[in-house]
């Protein structure tokens, strides 16, 4: 078996707090604390490279490459918290990263998103589903849900994931909302992640393809799925949608775009956006 090897460096030293300053700087994708040593990951060598000859001699960091095949969960729980606009998605570990972005907003590092004090909080426990916030396409559905109007409507959200696009349509004023999702896993991550939310009261998660999909329509879906996937089932989406309902997709990249738009094409495009290569879309049905 091949073992994957993460580029980190590690410090042990009695000032975590300038280290985690000082990290900022070069984009960590999570950082543990363990024992008094204290361990930065970097998404490449050449990343965790710079970083050691930048803070290396100042903090005494030694560079090491961690065999771990459980990082990808563990790394989740020291995410940063993400904002966007009235919601921010903390992971349900309390990190001192996260209370030191709060009290101390990088300057150079785009990626750590500065929890914006009156925003709504948002957890989200670590697990494998798919949604903290990390990935642009949530991002672009989050946007996208407070663009429009959730007062007292029903919202359904296909291929919840995590559930966080639930969870933040009800956080947001929607009067209930439903989750499905294929997976199994997702959907027992999405209770969970329901139980760290008291607030989400009247959010449900149901394990179920969305060709299986019944009952009433509901005014707004959200769909953060694949642009072959939204493609393919644009006329079942639709059919979940009452008249003048309105639906977000995503997870559609930018050369995609067209022809989830020509799918799509009974229903009027409302707003398209764009973070990276993903791009967003809200559409309203006729
Ligand atoms: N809504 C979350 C997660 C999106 S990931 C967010 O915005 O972050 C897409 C999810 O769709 C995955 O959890 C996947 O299991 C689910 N999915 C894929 N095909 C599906 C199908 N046919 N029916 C229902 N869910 C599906």
């Amino acid at each position: 078996m091949n073992v994957v090897l993460y580029p980190a460096l590690e410090f042990r030293s009695p000032d975590f707090d300038l280290i985690y300053a000082a990290l900022d700087d070069f984009s960590p994708t999570a950082i543990e604390e363990d024992a008094g040593c204290l361990r930065a990951f970097f998404a490449s060598s050449a990343g965790r490279d710079a970083a050691f000859r930048a803070l290396g001699d100042r903090f005494a960091a030694t560079p090491v490459d961690v065999p771990d095949e459980d990082w990808a969960r563990r790394s989740q729980e020291n995410l940063p918290p993400i904002t966007v606009g009235r919601i921010t998605i903390y992971t349900s570990a309390t990190s001192r990263r996260e209370r030191h972005l709060a009290n101390h907003p990088p300057t150079s590092n785009p990626d750590a998103r500065i929890p914006n004090p009156d925003a709504t909080p948002l957890v989200i426990v670590p697990s494998m589903g798919f949604g903290t916030g990390h990935h642009a396409t949530t991002r672009l559905c989050l946007a996208a849900l407070q663009d429009i109007d959730l007062q007292g409507r029903s919202v359904l959200d296909v291929g919840t994931g995590s559930g966080v696009l639930a969870i933040a349509a009800r956080l947001l004023g929607a009067a209930a909302a439903t989750g499905i999702d294929i997976d199994p896993d997702a959907v027992q991550a999405a209770r969970d992640n329901l139980r760290h939310n008291p607030d989400a009261t009247r959010v449900e998660f149901a394990c179920l393809d969305l060709v299986d999909l019944r009952g009433e329509p509901v005014d707004v879906v959200t769909a953060n799925l694949t642009g072959a996937l939204l493609i393919r089932s644009a006329a079942a989406l639709l059919d979940r949608a009452r008249p003048g309902g309105i639906l977000i997709l995503s997870g559609v990249l930018a050369d995609e775009r067209d022809a989830v738009a020509a799918a799509f094409a009974g229903a009027t495009i409302l707003r398209t956006s764009q973070e990276g290569e993903w791009v967003g879309l809200t559409v309203k049905k006729s």
